[in-house]
């Protein structure tokens, strides 16, 4: 089955936000700061689904898949994506992606990161999760009941957790 998680991206550099909230719903993005159209036109190389604010792919010809932004606002632009493919809440998989470097990431027994977060965070955490490259540490804290929000938000969903 096709299923609209298995979705790649590939953001442009002004896209930054978009491509960290694509990476918060677990959709592998890639961002990098070396990354110019010119290589993205260079043909499908990747199966990703180029997120352009260029104007010059929107009017070249592209082989590559893409979606032109028009928003300026992070929020609106994932708007944009997600009404673009028709994504609904359950193709995401939410925090289950490292946000800084894409990876996915896993749970991890909570005496291994004793001493790598903080004290008060370790006493009052039991779930912990870790990326296997760049090792950051995730827990649910305030950060991701804000972004939980922000995604019930986005699919017109009100139940919370
Ligand atoms: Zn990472």
């Amino acid at each position: 089955m096709n299923s609209k998680s298995d979705i790649c991206f590939a953001a442009e550099p002004a896209l930054g936000k978009l491509a960290k909230w694509l990476r918060i719903l677990g959709f592998d993005t890639s961002y990098e700061p070396g990354f110019s159209v010119e290589k993205a036109m260079d043909s499908g190389r990747k199966k990703r689904i180029l997120l352009t604010r260029t104007e010059r792919v929107r009017n070249g010809k592209l082989s590559q898949e893409f979606i032109f932004i028009t928003s300026n606002h992070p929020f609106e632009q994932l708007k944009e994506v997600i009404h673009t493919l028709g994504i609904v809440y359950t193709d995401t998989r939410p925090f289950s992606r490292c946000i800084r470097c894409n990876t996915r990431i896993q749970s991890v027994d909570k005496d291994s990161v004793q001493g790598n977060v903080p004290d008060y965070i370790w006493q009052t955490c039991d779930m912990f999760q870790t990326c296997g490259r760049c090792r950051r540490i995730y827990w649910p804290g305030s950060h991701t009941e804000r972004s939980r929000d922000i995604i019930m938000r986005l699919f017109d969903r009100n139940e919370k957790r």
